[in-house]
């Protein structure tokens, strides 16, 4: 019997290549894994009703762990995003985004390793809105401009910031388990505390809180517009940022700017349930059946699930392949290349078997 079983989403779009190819790179580290294949997306949507059939939650109920290719959030279908309610529903309430430089990858900076805890959850991506001259919006502009000094104008739209000391708690506790079990050394809590007193002041006082319980790990905050330029121009000084969802949505982008784009940039959302591994970048519809694309995203964020489940060496053998093809730059995807056009860029599958192929050779 297998060691594990994994719920593999192989999406849509550039999907279902990217997941062949990271399923083979994770099988290649030699550890047993059943995969429960589940389909979800816009190829499943005509012949399930959904984009996102009850099976797939089932599975990863079951399973506990999923690894997910890109799936594309259909337009004006009356759908959510596939994504949006894959982490809504089990509750994968932080979004962990390792930044790291790997030799070889056309960056402007060197000697990055960030990793970005974003709430997932709270924010102003709770989806509490009010529209534009609805009675909804009347009624709360009314009810805000009786309790407050400060008036809101009766044609404006209203979006809600709840942070709640539950939500901020958990959030902060992960970042700095995440940091003792990885033998990180600082947390930076990121806000903007010194304006909107009463949500991001109550996500800093939390973290402050959280932080006195783990003495061993440094702890440290910035103002959010600081620490965007603090990023840019001396980005090896911070270790672990923990942010709630809006800064950290922007952060994780600029971070991954950073090292180098989406091609690069692993994901991962973690409840206290369920896990669930994906790259950063989408279906990128047009690239499609091409066997063109990046999957170093996709298996990055393979390595990461090895570290989930205390496969370390696994893990280890893995990113080091990877890091070895990158360093080498030949058996590399168009967009790692210096000229996008080069003819010696290889496709998807072609690196994916580079990589394998690299694992093999360092255990011979
Ligand atoms: P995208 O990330 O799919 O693509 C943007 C561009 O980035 C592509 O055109 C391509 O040039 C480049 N790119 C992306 N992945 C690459 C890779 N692996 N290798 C090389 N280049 C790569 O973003 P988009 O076009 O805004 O979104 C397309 C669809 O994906 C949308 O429906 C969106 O909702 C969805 N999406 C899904 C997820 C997810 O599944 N978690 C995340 C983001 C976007």
């Amino acid at each position: 019997m297998a060691k594990y079983k994994i719920t593999l989403i192989p999406g849509d779009g550039i999907g279902p290549e990217l997941a062949a190819v990271a399923k083979d790179c994770i099988e290649a580290t030699g550890v047993s894994i059943e995969w429960d294949i589940q389909e979800a997306g816009v190829d499943v949507m005509q012949k399930a009703g959904t984009p996102l059939p009850d099976s797939v939650l089932e599975s990863i109920r079951k399973n506990k762990v999923a690894i997910k290719s890109p799936i594309t959030t259909p337009v004006g279908t009356g759908f959510r995003s596939v994504n949006v309610a894959l982490r809504k529903e089990l509750d994968l309430y932080a979004c962990v985004r390792p930044c790291k430089s790997y030799e070889g990858v056309r960056a402007r900076y060197q000697n990055i390793d960030l990793v970005i805890f974003r709430e997932n959850t709270e924010d102003l991506y709770a989806g509490i809105e009010f529209q534009k001259g609805t009675k909804e919006a009347g009624e709360v502009i009314d009810f805000i401009n009786r309790y407050s000094a400060k008036k809101i104008r009766s044609d404006s739209g209203v979006s809600i910031k709840p942070i709640s000391v539950f939500g901020t708690e958990r959030i902060v506790r992960a970042a700095f388990e995440y940091a003792r079990k990885n033998k990180r050394r600082k947390i930076t809590a990121v806000h903007k505390a010194n304006i909107m007193k009463f949500t991001d002041g109550l996500f800093l006082e939390v973290s402050r809180e959280v932080a006195k319980k783990y003495p061993d790990i440094e702890f440290e905050d910035r103002i959010v517009d600081n620490m965007c330029m603090q990023l840019v121009q001396m980005p090896e000084q911070y270790d672990v940022l923990v942010l709630p969802n809006l800064y950290g949505d922007i952060l994780s982008d600029l971070c991954a700017g950073l090292v180098g784009g989406l091609g690069v940039a692993p994901g991962a959302n973690i409840g206290d349930q369920y896990a669930m591994f994906e790259a950063t970048h989408g279906s990128a519809p047009k690239y499609k059946g091409l066997n063109k694309v990046n999957p170093v995203a996709l298996i990055l964020s393979g390595v990461l699930m090895l570290q989930y489940l205390g496969e370390t060496q696994a893990a280890e053998r893995l990113e080091r392949a990877i890091a070895d093809v990158i360093r080498e730059g030949k058996s590399v995807t168009y967009d790692m290349k210096e000229v996008r056009n080069d003819p010696t860029a290889v496709g998807t599958r072609e690196m994916g078997q580079a990589i394998i192929n690299k694992m093999k050779a360092a255990v011979r």
